[in-house]
């Protein structure tokens, strides 16, 4: 195993105050980026902090003890969460994600599901509100959520093994608990549900068909994520992807799968499903399979900074903007103005691009902008 501790470039402070138009153009939500790519899918960070230290996102030596995390000030409100969505709503977003570090270690989360649920699209549809967690707190939480407005969860699951489970989050929790969280959640209504495993070659690839074998037969739907490089703390190798296409290979010579038509346009996960007809299945290929041409995703980390990419080196200060005394049409101009600049594609440039990536800038950690 490599030294993989890597001075941490924090990019709380990194983040220009964007220009606010002269002339504020009203939302008419057709905006579209470089690549005409429209502004649909928002994922909202609403805490920086996690109890788990998943190796490819908050290494623990990096995320340890002495690590600082953001003070409750310098958090956008819900007031302030809400306020900002709306505003990307009308630009075109239908889509929001909640996510963290762990969104349901935020207090009262509930209370911000209820205001982003009473939100609506230009044409009067209600927001598609998901959220993605460990789960480690989910049977506690999913009826309350569920309650407040909450449609969906995703669920993080590395592994069904509790030694590989914990050889990939570093935390001493049981696979059990996560797995009661799912059931909750699927009593209570937060289907479909998906659940996120990412794979890394030689810690838990040989976990893939006992977690196929356990969800198959079941509407829930369980997705391959190919280990990827986001920020610079995880000491990432290509070696240690493993492709999906190989993923692919195995569940079809234990099952038999077969490809599915994707359900919108910009959808990350490829469908895939078993050709017994007992499920479906998704892979989600970063690496190797780049989706940047149709990427309609913008994401706002904890403290309210809008990064346009997973893998971006900087953000845009929007907190500076709805704390600065702005009106809502001027902010609203200014993030259509920061979405037409947008050109992003990280991951079909990915071979071009170091790590650092000159002058200093390195990429957002995930755990601050969400997966
Ligand atoms: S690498 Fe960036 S632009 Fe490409 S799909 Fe991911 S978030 Fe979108």
């Amino acid at each position: 195993m490599t030294d993989r501790v890597i001075p941490l470039a924090d990019h709380r402070y990194a983040a220009a105050i964007p220009a606010v138009p002269a002339v504020a153009l009203p939302a008419n939500g057709l905006l579209a980026d470089t690549l005409g790519r429209p502004l649909r899918d928002l994922r909202i960070s609403v805490t920086d902090r996690c109890n788990f230290r998943c190796s490819y996102c908050m290494p623990k030596e990096v995320f340890d003890k002495n690590y600082q995390f953001l003070p409750h000030s310098s958090l956008l409100s819900f007031e302030e969460i809400t306020r900002v969505a709306r505003l990307f709503v009308a630009h075109g977003v239908q889509k929001i994600r909640l996510t963290g570090g762990e969104p349901l270690l935020r207090k009262n989360l509930e209370v911000l599901v209820e205001m982003l649920s009473a939100l609506a699209t230009p044409a009067g549809e209600p927001l598609d509100i998901t959220l993605t967690t460990n789960a480690s707190v989910l049977a506690k939480k999913a009826q309350s959520l569920k309650d407040a407005g909450l449609q969906r969860v995703t669920v993080s699951l590395d592994a069904l093994d509790d030694a590989i489970f914990r050889r990939m989050n570093d935390a001493d929790f049981p696979v059990a608990e996560v797995l009661r969280g799912i059931e909750v959640a699927e009593r209570v209504g937060l289907g479909p549900i998906k659940v996120n495993m990412v794979v890394k070659r030689g810690t838990n690839d040989h976990e893939i068909i006992a977690m196929a074998r356990h969800f198959k037969g079941t509407p829930i739907i369980l997705r391959f994520i190919e280990y990827m490089d986001v920020g610079a703390t995880n000491g990432w190798r290509m070696d240690e992807v493993l492709p999906s296409a190989q993923v692919i290979a195995r569940l079809d010579a234990e099952f038999g799968v077969e490809p599915i038509e994707p359900n919108y346009s910009g959808e990350v996960a490829e469908r895939w499903r078993y050709v017994d007809g007992s499920g479906e299945i998704g892979v989600i290929s970063s690496v190797t399979q780049a989706f940047c041409r149709d990427c309609n995703r913008a994401r706002l980390s904890t403290e309210g900074k809008l990064f346009l990419c997973l893998f971006a080196t900087h953000g845009h200060d929007l907190r500076a903007l709805l704390r600065g005394g702005y009106a809502d049409a001027q902010i609203e101009a200014a993030i259509g103005e920061i979405w037409r600049g947008r050109g992003d594609r990280y991951s079909e440039l990915r071979g071009a691009m170091a790590a650092d990536v000159g002058n200093g800038e390195r990429r957002v950690e995930m755990h601050y902008i969400g997966g």
